[in-house]
């Protein structure tokens, strides 16, 4: 089938190039992100590869119906830029990759809260400049710690039972609850107990109607102080300017991020020699407390050879059967 793939990478290129040749299909890779700009791109392509950034809304999906789009191959498990809503009505069939390296993911989580807990990042420039105090690193004991994971899916449970490695007590939450993190000795608790009992906040739900800014000021008020909160599932969990005061006021005492609600104008571009024009961001990267990476944490070998043999064998399927066990409906949103 004639794919055409927006927001391509070099890496992106290299392993969907090598994954085709088990599948055969013709592909375009294109530079550019998906927009109402760059939607002229998708002319004459009945199959559109999209990533985390390349929001699809109804006015775009009506569109690219009428130009003979049938198929958006999404090379991510996140939905939540799609509107699936008007995709259905214009007979245009979204699909996911919904499982590719979970512990991708929550490998990188931990990688934030070591981080974030030991110094690292201000002790290796430290370092670096011949500075060999250690004033202002001081640690904890992980061990010793309370940590609450809100979402226990695929890379909830990953995350849970690498915290019960470290012999973390383990919290959770979950409209739907996992037994295998009970097996791990976890125990379910209310969003409310978790944000008020819990050391190390760790978010792993998707972003929808029901999470949207499940951390803003009120959430926030229930911890507990010089607690830690990760973000490495979407930036919409999160009310930054919240966030924000909360660090100020010292009641938040570590933030780490992978996602950021603002990151379509910002990841995944070098844009070391242009001003920064997104003030909150800005306001983020002034505090010591705070690790940002630009959403990377799926970003693993295992992970990307996965996402590339699913993506095309998802365009496959639907191309040959016209059904696909990977499809996302509106039904998903919200459900398990
Ligand atoms: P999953 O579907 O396996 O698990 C999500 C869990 O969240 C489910 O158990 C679900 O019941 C739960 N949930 C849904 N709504 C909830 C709510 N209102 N409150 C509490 N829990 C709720 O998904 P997954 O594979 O574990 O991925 C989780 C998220 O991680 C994805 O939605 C995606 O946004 C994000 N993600 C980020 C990266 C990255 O590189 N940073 C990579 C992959 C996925």
């Amino acid at each position: 089938m004639k794919i055409a793939v927006f927001s391509t990478k070099s890496y992106d290129e290299e392993f969907l190039a090598k994954a085709n040749e088990a599948f055969g299909h013709e592909i375009k890779f294109l530079e550019p992100r998906l927009t109402i700009e760059t939607l002229s791109l998708a002319s004459g392509y009945p199959a559109l590869c999209l990533f985390v950034n390349d929001v699809l809304t109804a006015d775009m999906l009506e569109r690219l119906s009428e130009a003979g789009t049938r198929i958006i191959a999404l090379r991510c498990a996140g939905f939540n830029h799609i509107d699936l809503a008007a995709a259905q009505r214009h007979n245009i069939m979204v699909v996911r990759v919904p499982a590719y390296s979970p512990q991708a993911v929550a490998e990188h989580t931990l990688a934030l809260i070591l981080c974030l807990n030991r110094r690292i990042t201000r002790a290796h420039a430290r370092v670096r400049e011949s500075n060999f105090s250690l004033a202002g690193l001081l640690g904890f004991d992980l061990s010793t710690r309370t940590v609450g994971v809100v979402g226990t899916g695929k890379i909830g449970l990953a995350v849970v039972k690498i915290l019960a490695g470290f012999d973390c007590k383990i919290l959770a939450y979950d409209l739907y609850p996992n037994k295998e993190v009970v097996k791990k000795g976890g125990t379910y608790v209310s969003f409310e107990e978790l944000m008020a009992q819990s050391d190390i906040i760790s978010l792993h739900c998707p972003l929808n109607p029901g999470t949207h800014h499940i951390i803003n000021e009120e959430s926030l008020a229930q911890i507990k102080t010089g607690a830690m909160l990760i973000n490495t599932s979407r930036g919409g969990l999160i009310d930054t300017p919240s966030v924000i005061r909360s660090l100020k006021s010292g009641k938040l005492g570590y933030l780490g991020l992978d996602v950021y609600e603002e990151e379509g104008d910002l990841f995944f571009e070098d844009l070391s020699g242009a001003v920064l024009q997104d003030d909150v961001f800005a306001r983020l990267l002034t505090f010591s407390n705070v690790i940002i990476t630009a959403h990377q944490a799926f970003f693993t070998e295992q992970a990307l050879g996965e996402i590339a043999h699913t993506t095309l064998q998802n365009i496959t399927e639907l191309e040959t059967t016209g059904k696909c066990g990977n499809v996302v409906t509106t039904e998903l949103l919200g459900a398990k």
